[in-house]
């Protein structure tokens, strides 16, 4: 009871920290020492005025703060309906992250699954490309010409006609 009393000890027994023995051990050091007694009063002037601090400052929180506190409290309390979570999702905010997933799973997907990949030979590229072209009427690369074109009855007239040779011999015959 002789020793004083650390400043550790003095803040345990001014927060109730300390085990019943203990802290009475403590108050009745503080009813004999005027030495602790000072000390321990300068600690607790500390720690109101800590509090005193911190009050002043939850003070200084802008009027309407607090209650927009509360009422985004109260709004997230209320269980959010069926329709309501489901308008959460579809949010771009979430909607876009989920979207890009799935393309992106879409895209690699196959190239994950696929064991043996399948080689197309350049030259089937060659070969579809100069068919395609050979359909194109009047075409550089065109084997096709427009059958109107074409009179086979008449060689020498043959560019100058257009007219179907069937149709003529039928007009002719008297
Ligand atoms: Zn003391």
């Amino acid at each position: 009871m002789n020793q004083h009393i650390s400043q550790d000890r003095l803040i345990d027994y001014l927060h109730r920290a300390l085990a019943p023995e203990d802290d009475a051990a403590v108050y009745a050091h503080l009813q004999a020492c005027p030495e602790c007694a000072a000390a321990m009063r300068a600690e607790t002037a500390l720690t109101e005025a800590l509090q005193r601090q911190a009050a002043a400052e939850e003070r200084d929180l802008p009027a309407g703060v607090t209650a927009t506190i509360w009422a985004r409290v109260d709004e997230l309390s209320a269980a959010p309906g069926f329709a309501e979570r489901l308008r959460a999702w579809l949010r771009p905010a979430i909607l876009v992250p989920v979207a890009a997933v799935l393309v992106l799973g879409l895209f690699f997907a196959p190239q994950l699954f696929r064991r043996s990949p399948v080689s197309i030979d350049a030259a089937y590229y060659l070969d579809d490309h100069a068919a395609v072209n050979g359909t194109i009427p009047f075409g550089d690369a065109s084997e096709t010409i427009p059958a109107s074109l074409t009179n086979t009855s008449d060689p020498v007239n043959a560019s100058a006609v257009a007219v179907d040779p069937v149709t003529m011999t039928a007009d002719v015959r008297p």
